[in-house]
């Protein structure tokens, strides 16, 4: 299949309320970025875009949080931001803003468009509306009591306790979480895109493919299909706020475009700036029907790129995505990253804490991709990986090669093999071939964990065939060998700087310095990238092994950020506003899941690693606080054949009288550790809802102590 005329990449547009974490990169960004320097590389025609969300409640939600305007929280989060991307390599053609003239002009008259050609339809309703923040109120900035459970906390338009879909006149006693006051109703008049129209074409489309180059990627699709089977309605597109690209239209004050239409127009109104600053032509990278178009997004945005934004591409004929390789969820050290309670991995802050070693967390998010299903982030995997892989087999491999060509050749590509090849050095040199088509067909498959598996898998067998072979040892008797040897092992260092581009850029740029080779990095499968005799310069190192100190100052800066306690009425209450703002409910293209009830679950473990965890049923006999602990309980456990003492930190939530006669359920074999002096002999379970409180895992009436648990 010959490659398309030219390419179209978008990464979702972040919100600029706030930082990036590690679980954007993973889910938009970096698949972008591997995909877009690889067809780049192969000299394709593509332009890669990205740029700020500035519009929507959430930006003017936080600004009052922070006491100040909406204009300086975008400045503020957009330079961060863009600043983390470029630290990190990921290279698009054009960072822009929404809150730009050229955007509002761009979105303003694709809304006036599709509003000439009669594609909206027009609706007075009554809306919540809080009297004292003059402002009307989307479901999630309601909250009162759920009908179906007395869930305090419920949103207008889900409880997140019982599950419950809701509608916000369902609630009972509802509040505006913005003045925390009753809303009243009011009238107000919206346009709204017909979706339901639109449903037989959707249909087609998605679910039976018709018009579809790509197969789409079966979590999106199924979302998809979910999504159309259950019906599709007309939806709002515009919103009673003061902050946004004003709908243009006669009496309609007050009124802005919904930011879910606003954001997806920012990747045309981000083509466009670019064509502007590099003398191109826009159109045919939205209109040309040889065009692909390709958006990385995280899974919370598939209904908006898969259904929403094609609908409003279709009704202004603009072309449609060719694919929405949309990914799962990375998750951190067994919970779900969120950015309200502080549980992540900043960009910005990983970026100061490990100089230099950009190419390390571009490996380790690729290697864990939450491509088909919901990944995790854990700093002991992190270490691993770069330890065990990137020094210890690529860094290795590439060192004592150079090493060696400088001592024995004076940095100068020896003599190689000259007659016909001895088979394992043709089984060897087979590898690099093989390399780029893997390589080349996991990528054009957005399977960017396998391409970068294949990429390591050529310096596995670089490594072997060194280890194997011994040079070091050969130079005593064998020169000749040596320097084929030798000169085999760069001819594949030299490919692996060509194929480590898309994914360590920072490393093939070293490589290539390394190498003595031109900086731009073509595709180049064929050639001999390093004859005898070509001089090479002075080996760098490429990475370092990363010590077990500098992995916990890590843990216990995530762990540091965590409140032991329940939050207060008035944690909560912040706790709320900052999910609603993050959640992307409102808008807002990034890929975080926050505000759910449940934690995501852990990875799979196999029996045996459940095996070795002994759990025993017990009873607190004896509990008191720890002298000079405010959050330390010591108890006295009854396992039935002796018992122990466990030092927990549950002060903040029970007081040790409450504790005294409780069943629990104990880890019994865990190594003791020693808290403010006191040596704890095992740990006591508890279940933790999502506000945080905590409840003791009884075993039932009658479970004898010491009783396994299995
Ligand atoms: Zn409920």
């Amino acid at each position: 299949m010959s490659a398309p005329k030219r390419y179209t990449v978008t990464s979702a547009l972040p919100y600029a309320n706030g930082p990036l974490h590690v679980g954007h990169i993973a889910g938009a960004y970096l698949p972008g970025d591997i995909y877009v320097r690889y067809l780049r590389q192969r000299g394709r025609d593509v332009v890669y875009v990205c740029g700020s969300d500035e519009h929507g409640a959430a930006i003017t939600i936080q600004a009052k949080k922070e006491g100040t305007t909406p204009q300086a929280i975008i400045d503020k989060y957009h330079e961060i931001n863009k600043q983390a991307f470029k630290d990190l390599g990921i290279d698009f053609d054009i960072y822009h803003r929404t809150s730009s003239e050229l955007h509002r002009e761009t979105a303003s008259n694709y809304f006036k468009d599709l509003y000439d050609k009669g594609v909206f339809e027009e609706r007075e309703t009554e809306q919540y509306y809080d009297e004292d923040f003059s402002q009307f109120l989307a479901d999630r900035y309601i909250v009162g009591t759920c009908p179906n459970c007395g869930n305090d906390n419920a949103y207008g338009d889900q409880c997140e306790k019982c599950g419950t879909t809701l509608s916000p006149d369902e609630l009972i006693s509802p509040r505006s979480m913005l003045s925390n006051k009753p809303p009243v109703k009011r009238l107000t008049k919206h346009w709204y895109l017909p979706l339901n129209q639109y449903e037989e074409w959707l249909r087609s489309w998605i679910i039976k493919g018709e018009g579809r180059t790509e197969e789409w990627k079966v979590n999106v699709a199924g979302q998809c299909r979910s999504w159309i089977e259950q019906g599709l309605h007309p939806r709002s597109i515009t919103r009673d706020l003061d902050w946004g690209v004003p709908v243009p239209l006669p009496g309609a004050e007050g009124k802005v475009l919904y930011v879910w239409l606003d954001a997806p127009i920012g990747y045309i109104s981000a083509t466009k700036q670019w064509a502007v600053d590099n003398g191109k032509q826009w159109e045919p990278y939205w209109k040309d029907a040889e065009t692909k178009l390709v958006h990385f997004i995280g899974k919370d945005n598939i209904v908006f790129h898969c259904i929403i934004f094609p609908v409003i591409l279709k009704a202004n004929d603009y072309i449609l995505p060719t694919n929405v390789p949309a990914n799962e969820f990375m998750n951190l050290e067994g919970r779900k990253l969120s950015t309200s309670r502080n549980w992540a991995v900043w960009v910005h802050e990983y970026l100061r804490d490990f100089p230099g070693q950009e190419d390390v967390l571009r490996y380790y998010l690729c290697s864990n991709m939450p491509e088909t299903k919901d990944s995790e982030f854990t700093w002991a995997d992190f270490q691993a990986k770069n330890n065990n892989e990137l020094v210890a087999t690529l860094g290795n491999f590439v060192n004592r090669v150079m090493v060696l060509t400088n001592k024995y050749y004076n940095g100068i590509v020896p003599q190689g093999p000259q007659d016909v090849l001895k088979q394992e050095d043709a089984d060897f040199l087979a590898q690099i071939d093989r390399a780029y088509k893997n390589i080349s067909e996991s990528i054009e498959k957005y399977e960017f964990r396998a391409a970068q598996n294949s990429l390591m898998e050529l310096a596995r067998q670089g490594d072997k065939y060194l280890g194997t072979l011994e040079p070091w040892k050969l130079i005593k008797t064998d020169p000749v060998r040596t320097a084929e040897v030798l000169y085999n092992s760069l001819q594949v260092i030299g490919h692996l700087s060509q194929l480590a581009q898309p994914f360590l850029p920072n490393t093939a740029a070293k490589l290539r310095r390394m190498l003595h080779l031109n900086a731009n990095v073509a595709w180049n499968e064929q050639a001999t990238l390093l004859p005898t005799g070509y001089q090479l310069n002075q080996p760098e190192l490429l990475f370092s092994k990363i010590e077990d100190e500098t992995i916990q100052i890590q843990v216990d800066k995530l762990h540091a950020s965590q409140p032991m306690t329940t939050p207060t009425e008035e944690t909560q209450k912040s706790v709320i506003l900052s999910n609603v703002i993050l959640s992307g409910v409102e808008g807002g293209v990034e890929g975080g899941a926050e505000g759910s009830a449940y934690e995501p679950m852990k990875a799979e473990i196999v029996f045996d690693d459940f095996a070795k965890i002994d759990l025993r049923a017990g009873t607190i006999l004896a509990a008191e606080k720890v002298a000079k602990a405010d959050k330390l309980l010591k108890f006295t456990v009854d396992l039935g054949f002796e018992q122990r003492t466990i030092v927990s930190g549950v002060a903040m939530h029970f007081k040790p009288e409450q504790c005294i006669g409780q069943r629990v359920s104990i880890v019994a074999n865990l190594a003791p550790r020693k808290l403010k002096g006191i040596e704890s002999q095992g740990m006591i379970l508890l279940a933790e809802d999502s506000t945080g409180k905590l409840y003791f895992t009884e075993p039932t009436v009658g479970t004898p102590n010491g009783a396994v648990i299995r």
